[in-house]
């Protein structure tokens, strides 16, 4: 019998129209993988699932950008090496036209998280480079939450077997499968009523945290002390928002976070990576940054340091902070102790932060804001926008209140306040 049977996919894809996307009748629906210009091919058994439901939810139209890996890296292998700059506008206009006409957007990941290894760095951060230029507008449009979106995982071959190295590749890819359906709830006997119930204890959390409106956060662990300043207004988002277009969506399955911005120039200290980041098909491990007044002043890493300072000044604002995020320790996908290889995923593991872009609609009134007035009010602007992973079992975090008081947020990586 085959892995997985179609009534999951189904139940999946229903998950995912109806709670996640929350697609009203009428809509468009794109399905995309930005990272790979498309969604990959082997998870067509899936997208064909997506795209029936949407049709049953009354979509008027669905349409899907396939991509491929193996013609990214043999680009990167074989182009002409002055060629990197080369662009083809069609994919853009197709989203935009999408969101022109009452759109929603899907990203389905499947990605192999060492794609672009030992791959001249130079290059891969080139084509990164133009790709994120490209798509700036369309990441605006996010950052404005303008319209209902979401990113999804599917399991596939070569990311499976990069997460379960010892097993059979049919088996590594039922076991990756498996924890799709456990992570997003899917394989409960009623995950509608599970999500629902996920999405009020989230917002229950960030409730308490939007009335505290600390100054800012301090973290404590082994490798981290660092401050990190919190502006007025900023808002803490959690599972579920409701987009300009009206409707109420999940922009991650799964989610496990609470998160809003920084101050951009009131980050100091050194925080160190508590797990590895996959970034760019590349894979950076043990890493700390060192912040003075906003910016990564040091930048290390065990592995793929090259990578990680090409990331870091990939623009002015990639040297800084845009998304401070809570998960407790003792969350689904951390407690499972895989590590996944993929932030989507990962980031639900840990309290994390993001290096780059800051979401406008984590501050109050800022969803409209140009750049230059959001920056004013503290948040960051920048082409890239990248989760890592700072939270453990071992992390303190405190509240700084205005008057100068601390009081704690969490405790050895567990939540220290109840809702
Ligand atoms: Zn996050
Ligand atoms: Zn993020």
């Amino acid at each position: 019998m085959s892995f997985p049977s179609q009534e999951s996919l189904q139940k999946y894809a229903e998950l995912v129209v109806r709670v996640g996307l929350n697609l009203r009748a009428g809509q468009r629906l794109v399905i995309n993988n930005p990272s790979t210009r498309g969604v990959l091919l082997h998870t067509a058994p899936l997208v064909r699932e997506i795209a029936r439901a949407a049709y049953r939810a009354g979509a008027r139209y669905v349409d899907v950008l396939w991509g491929d890996e193996a013609l990214l890296k043999a680009r990167v292998q074989e182009a002409p090496r002055d060629s990197f700059d080369e662009f083809s506008d069609w994919q853009i206009k197709a989203i935009s036209e999408m969101l022109e006409h009452d759109g929603a957007h899907l990203t389905i990941r499947s990605n192999n998280p060492d794609l672009m290894n030992g791959e001249d760095a130079e290059i891969v951060d080139q084509i990164q480079k133009v790709y994120l230029q490209k798509y700036a507008e369309f990441s605006q449009k996010i950052g404005q939450n303008l319209i209902n979106w979401l990113v999804i995982a599917a399991a596939g071959p070569v990311w499976a077997a990069r997460v379960f190295p010892d097993l059979e590749p049919a088996e590594a890819e039922k076991r990756l499968w498996e924890a799709i359906f456990s992570i997003t709830r899917v394989d409960q006997p009623d995950p509608v009523a599970a999500w629902e119930k996920h999405v009020k204890e989230l917002r229950s959390r960030s409730e308490y945290m939007n009335a505290k409106q600390y100054a800012a956060l301090h973290y404590t662990a082994p490798g981290t002390d660092l401050t990190v300043g919190l502006p007025p207004g900023h808002f803490w988002n959690s599972a579920g928002s409701t987009a300009q277009n009206g409707i109420f969506y999940i922009a991650n399955m799964p989610t496990e976070e609470i998160f809003t911005l920084p101050h951009k120039d009131q980050i100091n200290g050194y925080v160190s990576a508590s797990m590895p980041l996959s970034y760019s098909g590349s894979l950076m491990e043990g890493f700390s940054l060192t912040f003075e007044n906003g910016h990564v002043v040091k930048a290390t890493a065990e592995r793929n340091e090259a990578v990680l300072q090409k990331l870091v000044n990939a623009d002015e604002g990639a040297s800084s902070l845009g998304e401070v995020a809570l998960v407790p320790h003792g969350s689904p996908i951390a407690q499972s102790g895989l590590l996944y290889y993929d932030p989507l995923i990962d980031e639900n593991a840990a309290s994390h932060l993001a290096l780059g872009r800051a979401y406008k609609f984590t501050l109050k009134g800022a969803e409209n804001l140009s750049d230059e007035e959001f920056k004013q009010r503290g948040g960051n602007v920048s082409m890239v926008h990248v989760d890592f992973m700072i939270g453990s079992g071992e992390m303190d975090i405190d509240g700084l209140r205005t008057d100068g008081a601390t009081e704690p947020v969490m405790r050895q990586g567990e939540w220290a306040f109840d809702v």
